[in-house]
């Protein structure tokens, strides 16, 4: 019952929700089954739910509220990592090519080594700066699926969504885009032409470092059909719990994004003016070399930064001398985060580079704290 006008707050509360009914709850409770009794009627008479891993009540639901958020409709997955391998493997097979982004969630090119290339897929990386211009040379020609991240996790680097999806659509690739940053408040991939969005709900969306949840969206009818087909059969439905507290933790985002980027906003003013700290990204700061293409594609900022201080040692002292900024792998959570990406060994990065996510603590008070840790490195 969502209506289109309404701004970000009331979406994230009011997005999937009906008409409230006189004496129900304003949420309803999670329905926590497994298998539903039948009854006397054939299976699934009336859409009638028999068993939770193809459907139930609580998980339609949620699902409403995210695909309003996204334009689109959606279905969950238990994880980001479920999500996108669903959106990847409902499309492509043996003999196909299919284009990820080079700089994009580690993880995701393991599940290309590892999986997608023992089913006999073709799998081709191009850095997220640079797909535009592949896109616009006519080099997707005859790709079956291309993914982007946007901004890419983690260098915060944006790419052109629409001028992607136009050389695909001419191509019939299905175009999906990995929207976990942004966030659906923060970017409507399907409006900007894009087949498939999809997101770690892990991270900002429900937002409070508690959950494992992804999702992907779509407004065509046989991608949905065959996802839902895929997580049918392939199981990484999310159980009924996750899925309540997904949508209860899912009513606070635009709050929360708020506060995360006002703070990114000074985090970043902060670092730049800092002598300890090079290569600040922040795709919302004026002069980032994201600024013009994000402040055109994107709806708002949000409260992921990264930056870069001398080696590992530097990081280990910033993090000593701090008491607000937590080394944590995760972002997008109410809690404020560095992650030292080199640690993991993924990503091409620097010894010192590191992966700020601002959380919901007084800006002030983070402001302060990291003022403070920047001293001591
Ligand atoms: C975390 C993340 C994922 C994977 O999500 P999980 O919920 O951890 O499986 C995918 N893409 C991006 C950009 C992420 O940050």
């Amino acid at each position: 019952m969502s209506d289109a006008t309404w701004g970000d707050g009331t979406r994230s509360v009011r997005a999937g929700e009906d008409a409230p009914v006189p004496g129900a709850p304003l949420r309803p409770s999670p329905v926590l089954a497994a298998p539903f009794h039948l009854g006397a009627a054939p299976p699934g008479a009336d859409g009638a739910d028999t068993y939770a891993r193809t459907g139930q009540p609580t998980l339609r639901v949620f699902e409403a509220a995210v695909g309003e958020l996204d334009g689109g409709r959606s279905l969950s997955f238990a994880t980001g990592m479920a999500a996108i391998s669903a959106a990847v493997l409902a499309v492509a097979g043996a003999g196909d090519r299919v284009v990820l982004p080079s700089d994009g969630y580690f993880t995701t090119r393991l599940l290309a080594r590892d999986q997608l290339e023992r089913f006999g897929v073709t799998v081709e990386y191009v850095p997220t700066t640079e797909i535009g211009a592949v896109a616009a040379r006519g080099d997707l020609d005859g790709a079956r699926f291309v993914m982007l991240e946007t901004p890419s996790n983690p260098l915060l680097d944006v790419c052109d969504v629409a001028a992607v999806a136009r050389a695909t659509r001419a191509t019939g690739a299905v175009l999906a885009v990995d929207n976990t940053t942004a966030t659906p408040l923060g970017q409507r991939p399907l409006d900007l032409g894009a087949d498939l969005t999809v997101g770690s709900d892990t991270k900002a969306l429900t937002g409070h470092s508690d959950l494992l949840l992804g999702h992907v969206s779509t407004r065509d009818d046989e991608l949905y059909t065959r996802l839902k087909v895929f997580r049918d059969h392939t199981g990484a439905t999310p159980g009924p719990f996750e899925a309540w507290l997904g949508h209860r933790s899912m009513s606070t985002l635009d709050l929360r994004l708020a506060r995360q980027a006002a703070t990114a906003a000074a985090v970043a003013d902060l670092l730049a003016a800092h002598p300890a700290v090079t290569g600040v990204r922040w795709p919302w700061r004026p002069g980032d070399p994201s600024h013009e293409l994000a402040t055109r594609q994107m709806l708002r900022p949000n409260g992921v930064v990264s930056a870069e201080v001398a080696d590992e040692a530097a990081v280990g002292r910033l993090l000593g001398a701090s008491r607000l900024w937590t080394a944590a792998t995760s972002f997008g959570g109410v809690h404020s985060s560095v992650d030292r990406r080199a640690q993991w060994g993924g990503d091409a990065v620097p010894a010192g580079f590191v992966r700020l996510s601002c959380g919901i603590e007084d800006t002030a008070d983070l402001v302060a704290d990291l003022t403070a840790a920047l001293d001591a490195v």
